[in-house]
């Protein structure tokens, strides 16, 4: 369901149910001096569009929604599943120095850590690795599992969770980005499946923005 640009003749259709409504097609076609064959498409872009309700027997009735409410609810209804990324994932045994080398060559911003069972044990930013690089310490044997942020303070998300939500937590808790997860263990522990980030909310934002809603 995506708000679209009205042509003039869409434009007046919703003007005629939004004064007349509940309305037949044919009393609307007969309003336009046009067939009802030559407006069904309009009525079917009308109402798939959510502009236009029709019911059986009742006819097309005016949903009272504006395109920006409209946008609104499509963006409410998208679940992470729709913008997620592949997780990049170290072992919590692994090095700082092998973490860092593991951001440049995958080009992310934010790793998860698991244990030998690949549960999700903890998260490791930028920052974190940077701040690990200030002091004098040997990068090569000091395990990720020191300097990560781990369990159970770790801010998760499962597929069917929404994007607005997640945007919401992104912000609130200053991070950029979480793993998305499935219970493992008899839900002790989680497996992770996938990863979302600002970037993929951007994603969603450009692909808003293509259509031309507002
Ligand atoms: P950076 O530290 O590079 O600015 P973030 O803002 O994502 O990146 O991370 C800030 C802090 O929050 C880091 O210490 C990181 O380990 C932690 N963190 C990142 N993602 C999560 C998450 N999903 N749940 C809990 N803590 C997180």
């Amino acid at each position: 369901m995506k708000p679209i640009e009205l042509t003039k003749r869409q434009e007046r259709i919703v003007e005629i149910v939004k004064s007349n409504g509940p309305i037949t097609g044919e009393q609307i076609a007969d309003r336009l001096d046009l067939t009802r064959a030559t407006l069904r498409p309009d009525l079917a872009i009308l109402t798939m569009s959510g502009y236009l309700n029709a019911r059986p027997r009742v006819g097309y009735f005016y949903t009272g929604k504006t395109g920006t409410q409209m946008l609104s609810d499509q963006v409410k209804n998208i679940t992470v599943d729709h913008y997620k990324s592949r997780p990049v994932i170290v072992q919590e045994s692994s090095s700082v120095y092998d973490a860092i080398c593991t951001m440049f060559l995958e080009d992310v911003g934010t790793l998860f850590v698991v244990d030998k069972h690949t549960t999700l044990v903890g998260v490791l930013s930028r920052k974190d690795l940077l701040r690990a690089s200030l002091g004098k310490q040997e990068l090569e044997t000091i395990p990720v599992s020191i300097i990560m942020t781990r369990m159970p303070n770790i801010t998760v998300c499962e597929k069917d969770d929404l994007i607005i939500d997640i945007a919401r937590q992104l912000i609130t808790k200053q991070i950029d980005g979480l793993p998305i997860v499935r219970r493992v263990d008899f839900g002790s522990g989680y497996e992770v499946i996938g990863r979302i980030t600002k970037t993929n909310i951007t994603s969603l934002l450009v692909d808003l923005a293509k259509d031309e809603m507002i």
